[in-house]
Formats: structure tokens, C-alpha cells, sequence
């Protein structure tokens, strides 16, 4: 009908395109990982929709082709997924609508040329990637379910438009126009060993057409697509382990655990986990859910299936069981008692590996309670069933010196007589360390945690006690210091109390219950200090939240 449709890019799809473009220029070759991902992305999302709606189903020989024309300097590579209709395209290829992307745009802008591989590598910069190898993209989708196919077409510069097309078939084919600069690409060695690095773990099978010697062409299996994790471990690498890491979690670093194992017994499942040696760069931001992948006879059925607690959230990798069904849904998924089962053993499995390695007090573990240790005292907070096993391996700041210390060596080092493990919470460590709330437990030598994480504000009260010894505030046990001696001199009270009281109490009126003389202050003249309601910071955080 030929009626095209002009539409620009947002201004961040603007500016990452021209980032991706003009700083990744020694990494093209990605632009392969991250379009064969969107397609096996998307033949997931309709074989998980084929399960409650049969006119989605999958063709018998749905697979990921690619076809390079080295002459014509172009590449296509077409899938049987899900596909996208005309407002998909637009929403999809033409804004930004992940909150990461944006600020990926804006670290990969302030990183270093040699950082940026491993920014894009924690990332992903997906479909734009395509424009480091292309000056121009032709998209044609069809989405599963309906008859309408659309062209999204772009140089990647300023706008896209948007044509009607035809497709026999659901699906999506990127059609890629080779830069001079890049047709090395087009070599098909040089496809086959790209996909064989980035993409070999992809379940669904990637064929490469290539040409007979009597000019005749054919799609041939480009990746193994075993699903690495049923293999046995002996038959799997350190290199292999690490490259399919970095595919599931999309991730660039060094896996700081590894675990693969198979669990049998009531439930039979396979698990191939892993906890990450850097934190993702958007960690914080992302959702409070665990995400690692639920397959089920290998078929990769959802990542939502809640394997770990959230403070487990950090871990990556896959679960693969035979005691599901194919097609189960997700409602039946939250219900299931085996899901719960293999729930059950999954926590149990990496809690004792991170029991272990917490005894064995490496300076790795160190690293990983830098990267994990806000997101695991969540656990604290809510989780009643670990709380006391996450207490005994999680780590702290505190007084004694500037390592982390645990609950068991504070205990070690209390004074006697002390019953309380004291802790301060507040926004930084700096300030914690100066802070005249320290200043008469510094003088009696009594050890106090300092707490600077947002969700100290919160655990303290919930765990209530570790090994019979309650958690206390310092600012609410300034009472507490009257049984401890004093490590220096006691300075005698340059001040009369008796007449200073009533004058400052007249003074501050309302805005304070009482004022009175202590004993835990050695060089500030006065601290606040909180009877009975929350702690101050708990009290910031609800002021700031409007409460
Ligand atoms: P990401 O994959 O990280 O979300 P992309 O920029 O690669 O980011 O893709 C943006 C979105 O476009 C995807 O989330 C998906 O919804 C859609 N998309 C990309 N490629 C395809 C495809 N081959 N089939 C269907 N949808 C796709």
C-alpha cells in the first residue's frame, strides 16, 4: 500500500546510538550476540505463550537463521518468535523505555575507551548494536496471532519509519546493510565462530546458510545448543562455565562461585548457579525478585519462578527439573509443592556455600559482602527462617578497627559485664566513625557496629539478638554506660547541672522531652539521644517518605 510512516528516536536512543557506534568500535562483533539473543528471547516468550493459547504454537522447526551475503554486502537474520506489531516497533526500537538504559548511556559516556567493553558487557546494548556493523536496518515482524506484518527501517540516525509489509509467517527478520568497514563479518567462519563463543548455550538451533561447492546453498547448524548444566562436570571447562555465566547473566566478569549440582531424591532438578564477582553496575535498580531461569526438560520456561529469597537475588543461573510439566502455568507454579521442594534445597545449597566461604573468611568474601552485603542483610529484616544463620556469617564495620568484624568476634571482644552488641546507624561511614554519639563508649572501650547501609535502619529490631545478647542502639543506651569505667580520666564537670538544666530546658521548650547531664560524652557539650521510639535514622526514613 506503500503509505510510510517518518517518526524520530527519542533523544536517548539518539545519544546511545551514537555512543555505541563511535566508543565500541574494537568490540563489533557483539552486535551478533545481542540480535541472536533478542531472537531466542522472543521464540521463548511464544512458546511460553503457545501454552495457554494454541494458535501461538511454535512451527516444528522453529530455529534462529542467518543468512550472510558477503557480494551484497548484507546479513539477515530471521526467528519464529513472538514478533512485534506496529506499535511494538516503535515502543520496542525507537525509545527507551528501560530505566538502565539510560543511565548505561551515561556511565559508558564518563568511562574510559578501556572500561567501555565491560560497561556494554554488564549491559548489553542490544538491538543498537546493529548499527556498529550496518548503515542501515530493515526490521519485518509479525506478530504471533495476528495477520499484519510491519517494517521498522532505520540508518540509525535521527528517525525510523515504519511501512506495512508481509510476512508469511510470525516472526522477526533483521536485514543488516554491511559497512564497508565490516564486511569481515560476513565470512562465515568468521559468523561461525562468533556464534560458537557468544551463543553456543542457545537452546534453540542457530543454522548458518552457507553454499555447496555445486552453488546450491543450505542452512547448517551453527551452535551445539546442549544445555551446558546436563553435562557432567568433568566434561565442562573453567572457560566454559565462565562464558555461559556471562550469557545468563549477561554479565562480563568472573563468577565469584560456581555451583552445579543435581539433586536427587523426591525432586530430581539440575542447577548450574552462580554468584557474581562485580556487582552489576544497575544492581540497586533492579527488581527485589531473584531471577534465575526455570527450565523444565531443558525448555527454558520462566525466570519469574522465584527460586531464592530476594536477599539471594544476586545469584544467576539456571534450575532444570523433570518433575514439572511442559506446559505449566505460572499461577500453578506459585502452588506446586515441588516448586517448593526445589525452592527449599536451592536456598539450603547456597546458603552453605556462602556459610563456607564466610568461615574460610578469604579477602574474596570481603569483596562479595562489598558487592552483596546490603542485599543480603534484607534477610535480617524478612526472612524469620535464615535470620540467625545470615547474622552469623554477615559482616560489619565497627570501632575495634577498619576491617569487617562479625557478630561472634564482637562478641569475643566485649567487656565484662557488657550484655548488648551496640550499633550506630546513620547515612555514611564517615560520619559514623566522628559521630558524639560514639564519644562515651570510645572512652570505656566498648565496641560499637557502625551501620551505614539504608536497611540498617531497619534489621537491628528485627533480629533483636544474636546469641543471647540483644542488639542495642547506642542512642538509646546511654544508661548502659554507667557500669563501664571509664578508660580515661573522668573529667570533672566544669559546668553546674543543677543551674544549666532548667535554663536550657526553658529555652528548648517543646522541641525536646528533657534535658539532662550524662557521663558518655567526652569532648562534644551535647547530644540527642531517643527513649523508647524508633532510631534516628529509622525516624529520617520515615520523615522522607512523608510519614
Ligand atoms: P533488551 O533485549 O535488552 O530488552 P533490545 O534493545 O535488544 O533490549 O530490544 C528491545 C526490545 O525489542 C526487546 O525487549 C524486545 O521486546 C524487542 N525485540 C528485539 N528484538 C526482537 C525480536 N527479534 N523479536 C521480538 N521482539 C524483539
Amino acid at each position: 500500500s506503500g503509505h510510510v510512516e517518518k517518526r524520530e528516536f527519542s533523544a536517548e536512543v539518539g545519544r546511545l546510538l551514537d555512543l555505541v557506534v563511535h566508543s565500541l568500535y574494537s568490540d563489533r562483533e557483539i552486535f551478533l550476540r545481542e540480535l541472536v539473543a533478542n531472537a531466542a528471547d522472543a521464540t521463548d516468550k511464544r512458546r511460553f505463550e503457545a501454552l495457554t493459547n494454541a494458535a501461538l504454537a511454535l512451527p516444528d522447526n522453529a530455529a534462529i537463521r542467518i543468512d550472510p551475503d558477503k557480494d551484497a554486502k548484507r546479513l539477515v537474520i530471521t526467528d519464529d518468535g513472538i514478533g512485534m506489531s506496529h506499535d511494538e516497533l516503535v515502543e520496542n526500537l525507537g525509545t527507551i523505555a528501560r530505566s538502565g538504559t539510560r543511565q548505561f548511556g551515561e556511565k559508558l559516556n564518563d568511562a574510559k575507551p578501556e572500561d567501555r567493553p565491560s560497561l556494554i558487557g554488564q549491559f548489553g546494548v542490544g538491538f543498537y548494536a546493529a548499527f556498529m556493523v550496518a548503515d542501515h536496518v530493515n526490521v519485518t515482524s509479525r506478530k504471533a496471532g495476528s495477520d499484519e506484518a510491519w517494517t521498522w527501517s532505520s540508518s540509525g540516525k535521527g528517525d525510523f519509519t515504519l511501512s506495512p509489509a508481509t510476512r508469511s509467517t510470525p516472526g522477526t527478520e533483521i536485514e543488516l546493510s554491511f559497512k564497508d568497514d565490516a564486511v569481515e563479518f560476513l565470512d562465515p567462519w568468521r559468523l561461525r565462530s562468533i556464534i560458537r563463543k557468544w551463543a553456543d548455550h542457545i537452546s534453540w538451533p542457530i543454522t548458518l546458510k552457507e553454499k555447496n561447492e555445486d552453488g546450491t546453498s543450505e542452512d547448517k547448524p551453527a551452535n551445539e545448543g546442549t544445555a551446558i548444566w546436563r553435562k557432567s562436570k568433568s566434561d565442562i571447562t573453567a572457560e566454559q562455565y565462565t562464558e555461559f555465566y556471562r550469557h545468563v547473566a549477561r554479565a562480563f566478569d568472573e563468577p565469584y562461585v560456581t555451583l552445579h549440582w543435581n539433586a536427587e531424591g523426591t525432586t530430581e532438578f539440575t542447577s548450574l548457579l552462580f554468584i557474581p564477582g562485580a556487582r552489576p553496575f544497575d544492581f540497586m535498580e533492579q527488581s527485589r525478585e531473584s531471577r534465575v531461569h526455570l527450565h523444565v526438560r531443558r525448555m527454558f520456561i520462566t525466570d519469574e519462578a522465584e527460586l531464592l529469597p530476594n536477599w539471594m537475588r544476586f545469584v544467576q543461573g539456571v534450575v532444570d527439573t523433570e518433575d514439572l510439566p511442559l506446559n505449566v502455568s505460572r499461577e500453578m507454579l506459585q502452588a506446586t509443592p515441588t516448586l517448593q521442594r526445589i525452592r527449599k534445597a536451592v536456598t539450603k545449597r547456597v546458603l552453605s556455600e556462602i556459610q563456607k566461604r564466610a568461615k574460610d573468611a578469604t579477602p574474596e568474601f570481603n569483596t562479595f559482602w562489598d558487592n552483596f552485603g546490603p542485599v543480603v542483610k534484607e534477610g535480617l529484616w524478612e526472612d524469620a527462617e535464615y535470620r540467625q544463620e545470615i547474622a552469623k556469617f554477615a559482616r560489619f564495620r565497627s570501632t575495634h578497627d577498619d576491617d569487617l568484624t562479625t557478630l561472634d568476634a564482637y562478641i569475643e571482644r566485649m567487656k565484662d559485664g557488657q550484655d548488648a552488641i551496640y550499633y550506630l546507624t546513620g547515612d555514611n561511614l564517615d560520619a559514623l566513625r566522628n559521630s558524639a554519639q560514639l564519644e562515651g563508649f570510645r572512652a570505656r572501650g566498648v565496641e560499637v557496629l557502625l551501620l551505614a547501609d539504608p536497611v540498617d535502619a531497619f534489621w537491628p529490631e528485627r533480629l533483636h539478638s544474636y546469641n543471647d545478647k540483644a542488639l542495642r542502639s547506642v542512642v538509646q543506651s546511654h544508661g548502659d554506660l554507667e557500669k563501664f569505667v571509664t578508660t580515661e580520666e573522668e573529667s570533672e564537670s566544669p559546668v553546674d547541672l543543677e543551674k544549666l538544666l532548667p535554663a536550657l530546658r526553658d529555652a528548648l521548650g517543646e522541641a525536646v522531652k528533657d534535658v539532662r547531664g550524662t557521663v558518655r560524652l567526652t569532648g562534644s557539650a551535647v547530644v540527642m539521644t531517643f527513649e523508647g521510639g524508633p532510631d534516628l535514622a529509622m525516624q529520617r526514613l520515615m520523615r522522607r517518605s512523608g510519614q
